[in-house]
């Protein structure tokens, strides 16, 4: 990190702590289900009155891909995949390589939180999963 560039969240609310910590999903107060971060309103009830719910930092890979597309801030390759959290719910996120630890369907993955890419000063940072 440079002198004064500063950690910026992709997306605000979506850790925690503002830069890190548990991703935060929700419990619908009207249904009881739970669901992922950055929901607006409930997919079961159209519910949008929520309790703020810290996730679980593992999970297991559901599937995976290599993406070939050009991306503007990723260099392709880059892997992403879906990952099954205990508390039920299927998050799409970027993985990350581990050495000695190819991606296979059903493995222990944990989340990190680390710098996507710079903008102007600040590093923009996000989740990721990695195999544990
Ligand atoms: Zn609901």
């Amino acid at each position: 990190m440079k002198f004064d560039q500063e950690k910026k969240p992709i997306r605000e609310n979506l850790f925690t702590e503002r830069t890190e910590g548990d991703l935060v999903g929700f419990r619908c107060k009207s249904c009881n289900h739970i669901l992922p971060p950055l929901t607006l309103v409930c997919n079961y009830c159209y519910g949008e009155d929520f309790e703020r719910l810290p996730l679980s930092r593992m999970g297991k890979l559901y599937s995976y891909t290599a993406v070939y597309q050009p991306h503007k801030h990723f260099k392709v390759p880059y892997f992403a995949g879906y990952i099954d959290l205990p508390e039920g719910i299927r998050l799409f996120a970027p993985l990350k390589e581990r050495e000695g630890k190819p991606f296979k369907v059903g493995m222990a993955m944990e989340l990190i939180v680390e710098k996507l890419w710079d903008e102007d000063k600040d590093e923009v940072i996000g989740p990721k999963f990695q195999p544990a």
